[in-house]
Formats: structure tokens, C-alpha cells, sequence
């Protein structure tokens, strides 16, 4: 799935950026530079900048056009339904949830983690950085 994802945004990439030579300081579409014969190309994202390869205009779209997925809150919202609202300590009634949290914050980090690991396996979500950030495959899929 990664790799396919990668494949599909360098093609992105690709799309978007024009082949350019730095030293004459213009585009060379044709991939062979018209005013010094180069084929040493940059790429061109139009408006943003120019250097060589395509994993900076990567990065550039997926910084500008997605949202990275807010894991704290997913999760939340994947756990809600799963337990009752309110939980009855002793005399006092407390958002399920929360008291998870707060009693034992190892055991909700625990279960948040394998929640993660679970969404990437079944390719609802995608990290290209090791797990630091992740987004959703349906906003990576709809990118073109
Ligand atoms: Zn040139």
C-alpha cells in the first residue's frame, strides 16, 4: 500500500513540475535544456520553487493540501459507543472515556497504538514518516 501510495504521489509530483535547468535559469520541457544542451533538470513546481527531484514537491503537497489525521481525537470518537457514557464510581458519575484516561493513561495509550496499527493495516491511514504523522488513504487517493 505505501508503496503504491509513493508511486501515485511522485506521478503527482511529476504532473505538477516542469523539467528546468538552474544554470539558465529556464523551464526545459522537453527535458534537454534548449539554451545549454543540459540534461542535469531540475523540477518546477509553478510558484512555490525549483530543485532537483520530486520528494520536496511531496512533501510540499501533502504539507499544503492535506490534514494530517488528529489521532488523539479518531480515537476517541472510534471508542465512544463502545462503552457507556457514564460510569458510576462509587457516588459519583463520571464520561466513561475520560476516567480511562485519567486512571490508567498506559492502558488508553496502549489501546490508542494498537487502534493505529490497526487502521494502517486495514489501509485506512498512511505514515510516510515512521508513525510521526499519518494521513488518511482516501485523502491521499483523492489528490491528482
Ligand atoms: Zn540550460
Amino acid at each position: 500500500m505505501k508503496s503504491e501510495m509513493m508511486k501515485k504521489l511522485e506521478q503527482v509530483a511529476f504532473g505538477r513540475t516542469k523539467p528546468f535547468c538552474y544554470g539558465c535559469y529556464r523551464q526545459a520541457p522537453t527535458g534537454v535544456c534548449l539554451s545549454c544542451g543540459s540534461d542535469d533538470l531540475m523540477r518546477e513546481l509553478p510558484g512555490v520553487g525549483v530543485e532537483y527531484g520530486l520528494n520536496w514537491v511531496i512533501e510540499h503537497i501533502l504539507r499544503e493540501e492535506l490534514t494530517p489525521v488528529d489521532l488523539d481525537t479518531e480515537f476517541e470518537s472510534s471508542m465512544e459507543g463502545c462503552y457507556a457514557d457514564e460510569t458510576q464510581i462509587g457516588f459519583i458519575k463520571v464520561n466513561t472515556l475520560w476516567a480511562i484516561q485519567k486512571l490508567d493513561p498506559t492502558a488508553w495509550d496502549m489501546a490508542k497504538q494498537e487502534w493505529i496499527d490497526s487502521e494502517e493495516q486495514e489501509d485506512r491511514i498512511l505514515s510516510f514518516d515512521n508513525g510521526s504523522t499519518y494521513y488518511k488513504v482516501e485523502d491521499l487517493e483523492s489528490l491528482e
